[in-house]
């Protein structure tokens, strides 16, 4: 594995920032938690399809380790620059009839996947999935236990996503006794300017006290979320959040650009233009951030993420062991992914499949004795070998040209030669070095490494079975 040595002197892959580059290179794409992306997942593919997929794996004798993502919709309030699918309500009745739903899903996956390898990763995510109360949150991981075969502590990973104004002290040594080990918190920025244009007062004592109790629990990574780009955002309210969110010691940090997309997400309206940051300013935010992340001793994993050295993340990567699924990066490369909620994506075989969206439809499913896939599709070997070239640069910023070929019956050269060619311009701009046998991505190449793996998509060129769609990517920097 050919690495670059990072400021440290150790062998963790490093980042370096050129405005000059980024001002050129970038625009919209995809972020690449699936190949092909969730946009191209078709209407055809249904419960029927989804069974093949698990009866596939059953006929292989499949025992890969098995991941699962559990989605809460529910949020107590709306965060302005929230692009996620969520219901913002105060109702919490509503939560003890969805609450219903999803175990009667979890009980039919359980039953699908019954002695086909245990659970090494479960994630909550929402929504906010504290919106359940600590009884009800027992209970659905009981339920949960009851259905599927977990690996021990130790070995599993077993994460949730809180909101550090939904929970006390008490409520973190509860859920780490439910069986998280794994907790990352919503912060973006602890500026209370910041905070109150976005309707997000989360004072720093409150995010500090969880964060101590996720310790004093035994919680094995702590992560925050941050976010750059958002309204009344300064030079010097980002140096204070960074001092802040550095003393705080977390093991992970992801850091997103705020993608300002208010034809898409209509929270977002609610944000006044004059406010945001200019991109010359968002570009400053961004460098700040990667040099004093950087100089605190945290290593660039790749696109958003940070982690000390010494956290699974960094260790999985310098092991060739990291992948990117729906919830960002991942330590497990290759386990299927099951995933139960309203709207959430499973990866199963060569599959993607997604729920339906609305509460509505996703209950009217259920109360067909159905599984609630709405859409989805089937990977031919063409996807395949792509996601794999795509996994593999935005994982390890790298690639192997020999192991695709041992694994895939093609000549690398032949097959990709367009794609070589437009690489030849990345090369040129320091981005990438290309020899027969390695993809090697720069420091210099790695914040624009969703660029660099746009060239292997194969569908950002063909027009949608849908039509014209509105612009739905983001800035890929
Ligand atoms: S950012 Fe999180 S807490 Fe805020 S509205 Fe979106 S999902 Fe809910």
């Amino acid at each position: 594995m050919k690495t670059f040595e990072n400021h440290t002197g150790g062998a963790f892959p490093n980042v370096e920032f050129d405005a000059a580059i980024i001002g050129k290179l970038s625009q919209s794409g995809p972020r690449y938690t699936s190949y092909p992306t969730a946009d191209r997942f078709q209407q055809d593919f249904g419960y029927g399809q989804f069974l093949e997929a698990v009866a596939g794996l059953r006929m292989r004798r499949s025992q890969r380790p098995l991941s699962l993502y559990i989605h809460i919709p529910f949020c107590d309030t709306i965060c302005y620059y929230c692009g996620c699918n969520k219901i913002v309500t105060k109702d919490h009745s509503k939560a003890a009839t969805y609450l219903g739903y999803l175990k009667q899903e979890i009980d039919m996956q359980g039953r699908l996947f019954a002695g086909m390898g245990q659970i090494e990763q479960l994630h909550f995510g929402g929504g906010t999935p504290t919106y359940l109360s600590d009884r009800q949150m027992g209970d659905l991981m009981a339920h949960l236990h009851a259905n599927f075969q977990f690996a021990p502590d130790a070995q599993g990973e077993y994460s949730i996503e809180i909101d550090p104004r939904t929970v006390s002290v008490e409520r973190v040594h509860s859920l780490r006794a439910q069986g998280f080990n794994r907790i990352s918190l919503g912060v973006q920025d602890f500026d209370s300017e910041v905070q109150k244009a976005v309707n997000r007062i989360q004072p720093e004592a409150e995010t500090r006290a969880v964060m101590d109790a996720a310790r004093a629990a035994g919680f094995r990574s702590i992560s925050i979320d941050l976010i750059y780009g958002l309204p009344k955002q300064s030079m010097a309210s980002m140096e204070q959040t960074l001092d802040k969110v550095i003393a705080a010691n977390p093991d992970r940090i992801a850091l997103y650009n705020y993608a300002h997309m208010p034809h898409l997400f209509k929270p977002q309206r609610r944000i006044a233009d004059e406010d945001l940051p200019t991109p010359a300013v968002k570009l400053d935010l961004l460098a700040l951030c990667i040099r004093r992340l950087c100089a605190a001793g945290y290593v660039y994993i790749g696109m958003d993420h940070f982690a000390k050295p010494e956290d699974e993340l960094a260790v999985a990567q310098r092991q060739g062991r990291l992948q990117r699924n729906f919830q960002g990066y991942s330590t497990r490369a290759e386990a299927e992914l099951i995933s139960c909620g309203v709207s959430a994506i499973s990866a199963v075989g060569a599959t993607y499949s997604q729920n339906e969206k609305t509460l509505e439809a996703y209950y009217e499913k259920l109360d067909e004795g159905k599984l609630p896939v709405s859409r989805g599709i089937k990977l031919d070997t063409d996807d395949l070998l792509r996601r794999i070239v795509i996994q593999k640069l935005m994982c390890n910023f790298e690639l192997s040209i020999a192991s695709i070929e041992q694994a895939y019956p093609i000549r690398f050269a032949q097959y990709f030669a367009a794609e070589l060619e437009k690489l030849q311009a990345f090369e040129d701009d320091g981005l990438l070095e290309v020899d027969p046998e390695w993809i090697t991505v720069t420091p210099k190449g790695r914040l624009l490494i969703r660029n660099i793996c746009m060239v292997f998509d194969r569908y950002l060129n063909l027009p949608r079975a849908d039509g014209p769609q509105p612009l739905r990517y983001s800035k890929t920097i």
